[in-house]
C-alpha cells in the first residue's frame, strides 16, 4: 500500500500547505482519502490522473476535508470526461452532504446527468467496507458533530495497516485505531493550546504510549505547531510525503 500525502495542511493553508488530501494506492486501485478545498490544485501538482481514482473516502464534512468534491465532480464531467464509475464514501449522510456541497459551489449542478455512475457508500463504526480493494474500518472521532459524524479510518491491505485520525481531539478510540498499524497519520493541530475539537502536542505526548503504531506522523498543523515541528521526535507530514507500507 502506498499513501502519498498531497495535502498536509490545516483548514487555512498554514505554511503554504494544501488542505487534507491523501492518495492511496493498493493492488492496482487508487483512491483519495479526504479531498479538501484546495485538492484540485494538489492533484494537478502531483500529476494524478483523476479518472484512475475509483473512490473518494471522507473523514467528515468540513471544507478542508470535503470541499474539493464539487470541483472534482465537475472536472470529471467536463474536462476529464470520466466514464469510469466513482464511489463516494464517508460517514452517515454522505450523499445528502455531497449534493448540498455541489449545489452550493455550482448552483444547479446537483441535478447534472453525470457521464459516470456514482455510488454512495456509508462507512460507519458498525459497518466496515471494502473500498478500492482495501478493507476500511471506521472509528468515531471527537471533533465537530455539525460536520460529522467525524471518523478516523484504518485501512488494511495485504497485511499492512494505515491509520488516519482525520480531525479529532484525544479520544480512546485512537487506541484501537492505531493498534499495530504500520503507520498512523494523526492530526496535531496545536502546540500548547488545549482545544475541545483538535489534538495538541502535549496531549499527544501524554498518550504516546497508548498509540500502538510502528510509525507516527503528525499532520494538520497550525502555524505555532509548524514552528516546533523540526525539534520533535515524531515525524511530521509535508505535501508530497510518501508512506510506502
Ligand atoms: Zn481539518
Ligand atoms: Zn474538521
Amino acid at each position: 500500500m502506498k499513501v502519498a500525502i498531497l495535502g498536509s495542511g490545516d483548514a487555512f493553508g498554514s505554511g503554504g500547505r494544501f488542505n487534507t488530501c491523501l492518495y492511496v494506492e493498493a493492488a492496482g486501485e487508487q483512491m483519495l482519502l479526504d479531498c479538501g478545498g484546495s485538492s484540485m490544485v494538489a492533484l494537478n501538482n502531483a500529476g494524478i490522473a483523476r479518472n484512475q481514482l475509483s473512490t473518494l473516502l471522507f473523514t467528515h464534512f468540513h471544507g478542508d476535508h470535503f470541499g474539493g468534491l464539487p470541483a472534482f465532480l465537475l472536472e470529471a464531467q467536463f474536462v476529464s470526461r470520466r466514464t469510469q464509475p466513482l464511489t463516494i464514501a464517508g460517514p452517515r449522510g454522505v450523499e445528502q452532504r455531497a449534493l448540498q456541497a455541489i449545489e452550493t459551489d455550482f448552483p444547479g449542478a446537483s441535478n447534472n446527468a453525470w457521464r459516470f455512475p456514482i455510488t454512495y457508500v456509508e462507512v460507519t463504526p458498525d459497518a466496515a467496507a471494502t473500498l478500492a480493494g482495501i478493507a476500511v474500518e471506521a472509528f468515531p472521532m471527537v471533533h465537530d458533530q455539525r460536520a460529522g459524524p467525524c471518523q478516523g479510518y484504518r485501512l488494511v491491505h495485504d497485511g499492512k495497516i494505515f491509520a488516519f485520525s482525520g480531525d479529532s481531539a484525544w479520544t480512546d478510540a485512537l487506541i484501537p485505531l492505531s493498534a499495530g498499524a504500520d503507520a498512523l497519520l494523526i492530526e496535531c493541530y496545536t502546540w500548547d493550546q488545549v482545544l475541545a475539537n483538535h489534538l495538541d502536542y502535549g496531549t499527544l505526548r501524554a498518550h504516546r504510549a497508548d498509540l500502538g503504531a510502528k510509525r507516527i506522523v503528525l499532520t494538520h498543523m497550525s502555524p505555532q505547531m509548524l514552528a516546533h515541528a523540526e525539534e520533535l521526535p515524531e515525524e511530521h507530514a509535508y505535501d508530497g510525503m510518501v508512506l510506502s507500507l
